[in-house]
């Protein structure tokens, strides 16, 4: 299947309210054309130095989400045009991301990036740290929260897959309950998608399933 057929065929399966972030790190300006020329507009990349590269190669109404992990004093580079970040995974970068925001005077909306999988590696926050961050968050004018984002444990366990992600799920709607500009629930890749649309997720990351494996 081309990239073009794969992005047609998300776009006819996919439930109405489930956004599709094409993420396209390691990938070609070539290669994100044509998902772009098959209606692709929201693309996601980890690593901040490619995402500007490609936003000034690219098309100026695509919407760039930053998917990876953020080191706090690269916000700058993508403070003036990045749609969506992901990962915020502390205070300090959330600060942060609102000063860069400031000076570009816009406001840069974020997720806060939960760490719901078993490992160690992955980052995120706790619960009580995220419900830290929201209550900071709520009094900054240029960075806005519109939702959370988690990864689950790399596993075939799809009964621990789905526990994870309806954990988030469940912490989202209590959160929401008090935060109602909490809209995005960022859950799902290419592995496990399915199993996350089904605990509620409203927005997927897929990259392999669209543009093939990736060579490192
Ligand atoms: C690479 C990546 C994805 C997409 O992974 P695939 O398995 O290729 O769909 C999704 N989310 C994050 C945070 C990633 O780094």
């Amino acid at each position: 299947m081309s990239i073009a057929e794969n992005i047609s065929r998300f776009r006819a399966e996919l439930p109405e309210n489930v956004h599709l972030v094409a993420v396209s790190k390691t990938k070609s300006n070539e290669e994100i054309m044509e998902a772009y020329q098959a209606g692709q507009r929201v693309f996601g990349e980890n690593k901040i130095q490619d995402m500007v590269a490609k936003q000034e190669a690219l098309p100026k109404d695509i919407q760039w989400h930053m998917i990876g992990h953020v080191q706090t004093n690269k916000v700058k580079y993508m403070a003036p045009f990045v749609n969506l970040i992901h990962g915020i995974d502390s205070l300090k970068l959330l600060k942060e991301v609102n000063k860069q925001a400031l000076k570009n005077e816009r406001r840069i909306d974020s997720l806060l990036q939960l760490h719901i999988a078993e490992e160690e590696s992955k980052f995120g926050l706790s619960e009580s740290e995220a419900e830290e961050a929201l209550a900071m968050a709520a009094e900054w004018e240029h960075v806005k929260v519109i939702g959370l984002m988690g990864m689950a444990t790399f596993t075939e366990d799809k009964a621990q897959i789905s526990a994870e992600f309806r954990g988030l799920k469940n912490f989202f709607d209590r959160q929401q309950a008090q935060y109602p500009d909490l809209k995005i629930l960022s859950m799902g890749m290419s592995g496990d998608y399915l199993l996350a649309i089904a605990q509620g997720s409203n927005m997927i990351r897929v990259g392999s399933k669209i543009f093939g494996p990736r060579n490192y």
